[in-house]
């Protein structure tokens, strides 16, 4: 069973063709600068890339594009497009209506078009997707997989704000948080790593990346997530603010200008490259920090102490924690990182082993000390193969 997986933006397309028997990834690619001068796909086949420079005007022209080289003799892996058995398509904001992924409906389109106020930037890039798909194969199953659903299962006192109640009735407005794929995911097989099943375990995933967040895992659910109704709170991020107070937001608003511009600046120009003044990327942060600049080195600590400060705070609100696992670019690669954040975490049985972490990058293991009472695991992240998976149940009608 072959399964294509799309994940739009307003001017880019990612996919990544999977069979599904194995979940080996056939082939790949990336779509830039979809209505832009200098539109480009770079589709990627058994490590060998190949790259098209054409003018793309939309998205369904873009997917044209992505058949047309998964069907080419050379560098595709399809004899026929009746090989796909389901699209699978990363929708950002399910609201509160989908906790979990569903085949796409007309009713389903409706649904994701009423949760474009709450992301108004990436739900209508991710319609485009649908829409092109079921333009250009009308007969193929398309399924929606939801940044939110995992964090469905959240209680009301995880997810309502202290505002009066009648925002969360009349304007949705509460915690949704994301990169659920991501979190659910690496704590179902952090589960399998450790050999007991997911609802007999704590755990508390890190999503660190350039946008970062942390889930309590109880039992496979999500019990409570550091983003929220957007997506600045929490983990100070490549370029998002993390937790602050309401009162900068109005104090900056008041001060400096509208809310769009305010807006840019706490999504835009915050997190690592605002504090910093260096980069939004962690690699440069931490060298510009080793060769004394206080600024890195200021907002590197802030990052680590804010995944420190949730990783304790989850731990209180689900009466322990079974296991701590990194993932995302920064969770996976930067032993620095998972060493700072775990130092001080002694007192609830965290042990590092400082050998097993040292150098690791982007490998699975485990890198607590035997005796650790809460195991400290790095684990890869697949979002892609997640909705593959779920793509390949909802086909087969499960
Ligand atoms: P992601 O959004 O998951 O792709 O993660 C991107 C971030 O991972 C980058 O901005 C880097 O800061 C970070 N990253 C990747 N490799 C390393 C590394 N070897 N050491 C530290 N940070 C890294």
């Amino acid at each position: 069973m072959k399964i294509l997986v799309l994940n739009c933006g307003s001017s880019s397309l990612k996919y990544q063709l999977f069979e599904m028997d194995t979940e080996a990834v056939l082939a790949k690619g990336l779509v830039e600068r979809i209505g832009l001068a200098g539109a480009c796909v770079k589709h990627t086949k058994d490590n060998k890339s190949t790259v098209r420079e054409e003018e793309i005007a939309d998205h369904t022209k873009a997917i044209k594009i992505v058949l047309e080289l998964l069907l080419d003799r050379e560098v595709g892996a399809l004899k026929s497009l009746d090989e796909l058995s389901a699209v699978g398509h990363r929708i950002v904001h399910g609201g509160e209506n989908y906790s979990k992924s569903v085949k796409v409906t007309d009713a389903v389109i409706k649904e994701i078009e009423s949760c474009v106020p709450l992301a108004p930037l990436h739900n209508p890039a991710n319609l485009m997707g649908i829409h092109a798909m079921t333009n250009t194969l009308p007969g193929v199953t398309n399924v929606a997989a939801f940044d939110t659903a995992f964090h469905q299962t959240m209680p009301p006192k995880a997810y309502i704000y202290g505002i009066p109640y009648e925002y969360y009735e009349n304007d949705k407005v509460r915690r949704y948080s994301f990169h659920g794929m991501s979190h659910a995911f690496v704590s179902a097989r952090a589960a399998e790593i450790l050999g007991k099943p997911a609802s007999s375990l704590k755990i508390i995933t890190c999503h660190l990346g350039n946008g970062s967040s942390i889930t309590a895992v109880d039992g496979g659910k999500s019990v409570d997530s550091s983003l929220g109704m957007g997506t600045t709170p929490g983990i100070l991020m490549g370029t998002r603010c993390g937790d602050i107070d309401a009162s900068v937001v109005l104090h900056l608003v008041t001060k400096h200008g509208d809310a769009a511009k305010v807006s840019d600046i706490l999504h835009k120009k915050s997190g690592l490259i605002g504090v910093s003044g260096v980069s939004s990327d962690l690699r440069d942060v931490e060298e510009a920090a080793k060769k004394g600049n206080e600024r890195a080195k200021l907002a590197s600590d802030m990052l680590c102490t804010s995944v420190k400060k949730h990783i304790a705070s989850y731990a209180a609100v689900m009466g322990g924690a079974d296991a701590i696992v990194f993932t995302a670019g920064i969770g996976e690669n930067s032993d620095s990182v998972r060493a700072a954040v775990t130092k001080g975490l002694e007192f609830m049985g965290v042990k590092l082993d400082e050998g097993k972490n040292a150098g690791l990058r982007g490998k699975e293991a485990v890198i607590s000390a035997d005796d650790s009472k809460v195991k400290v695991m790095v684990v890869p992240t697949n979002e892609e193969l997640m909705i593959a998976r779920d793509a390949k149940r909802i086909a087969e009608g499960k």
